[in-house]
């Protein structure tokens, strides 16, 4: 990169349409040991100073993390500490780099889901986990499109431990549990958040309704009965809201098949989701980091049909209908190019996750947010 595309400060006049004029000056270069000679530049409006390394992904990195690979290796069932041994690198740093790739997939999504077509019928479904111990459960509420398989978008709820358990286990659960504040109707709130995004990107129309599929949950009920896509409709705007009993057999015959298949994919793919996992997530924060990355590997990287021939496969994003070169472009910057949370238009719920602002319950070491991931 020989010229700066925009000045990084988000107050700047400069940021978001910078003039044809040169806006900039030359401010000489420093060496890194990693990159090499960097160049620096000067913005002549706001004088703020920054160089190339400030749009790059490796921006503040002291060392070079291959992306691509990092982000197949996580979706292939490596856990940090085996990725921090394959890339010769510390825990921390793999972790600085999934929140890098976290939300570079975030901002990448957030372009290319508007171009999916709107008219496919939705599955909505909670992939049940944990987070730092069995004593906090989880509901990962995850939204995805009936006949392509395209993740729309997820969020998280904390839950407290419930079922039999031995007497020493409920002992130990009151200790934990003590100070603790639990989030009332978390369930309802996450699938809340869900349908205002439905509401948002896929709004019934004429001859169009929006149909959702999920399963018996009492607080999927609750939360819909009260929503605006119900209350709020009329002979051109129906909102369907079809529930299946979760234990009939899983087969693809099933409405909920979707979100069952993705459900069997993360608990293959991902480490921190494996049955009896020495694996989990320690933070709520990273696990929804490296949640963001998976599913943004899923839905434009990974193809439709595990069986389909390699020079046919088409990725969910493409079944969705987003066009092929259009995913090429967006993943080839998405690698390269940082993305700017000032210039990225993201919903409540992802906005959350790239600030990492979903809290783990009982952890009193803050989760590390960089202040340039917010600019
Ligand atoms: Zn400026």
């Amino acid at each position: 990169m020989s010229t700066p595309p925009f000045c990084p400060n988000p107050m700047c006049e400069n940021h978001t349409t910078p003039p044809a004029n040169r806006w900039w000056n030359k401010k000489g270069s420093h060496h890194t040991r990693c990159f090499g000679a960097v160049p620096r530049f000067r913005c002549l409006a706001c004088r703020r100073t920054f160089s190339t390394q400030t749009f790059s992904t490796n921006y503040y990195a002291k060392k070079k993390i291959d992306y691509r690979r990092l982000e197949e290796l996580i979706s292939s069932s490596m856990s940090i500490r085996s990725l921090s041994r394959s890339f010769g690198c510390s825990c921390g740093s793999v972790q600085n780099r999934i929140d890098r790739l976290a939300r570079q997939a975030l901002a990448a999504h957030a372009i290319l889901r508007p171009r999916a077509n709107s008219d496919e019928d939705v599955c909505i479904d909670g992939l049940v986990s944990f987070d730092r111990s069995q004593y906090f459960p989880n509901n990962i509420t995850i939204s995805i499109t009936a006949e392509s398989r395209f993740v729309l978008s997820f969020t998280h709820a904390t839950l407290r431990r419930s079922g039999s358990m031995r007497l020493e286990q409920k002992k130990r659960r009151k200790d934990l549990y003590q100070g603790i504040e639990f989030e009332p109707f978390a369930i309802q709130r996450s699938f809340t958040e869900i349908l205002n995004e439905l509401e948002r990107d896929r709004p019934p129309r004429k001859h169009r309704p929006l149909v959702i599929t999920t399963d018996e949950k009492i607080e999927y009920k609750r939360a819909f009965l009260s929503h605006r896509l119900f209350c709020n409709q009329d002979e051109e705007h129906r909102t369907v809201h079809r529930t299946v009993n979760s234990r009939l057999p899983r087969t693809a015959l099933s409405p909920l098949f979707p979100s069952n298949y993705l459900d069997r994919e993360i608990r293959k793919d991902q480490a921190s989701h494996r049955k009896e996992t020495t694996c989990f997530s320690r933070a709520v924060a990273n696990g929804l980091s490296r949640m963001a990355c998976y599913l943004g590997w899923h839905n434009y990287e990974k193809p439709y049909l595990i069986k389909a021939r390699v020079t046919q496969a088409r990725t969910h994003g493409e079944e969705a209908g987003i066009p092929k070169d259009r995913i090429k472009s967006i993943r080839r910057e998405m690698f390269r190019k940082r993305a700017f949370y000032s210039m990225t238009i993201l919903d409540p719920t992802e906005e959350r996750i790239w600030k990492k602002s979903f809290p783990t319950l009982g952890r009193t070491r803050p989760v590390y947010l960089p202040e340039y991931a917010i600019n």
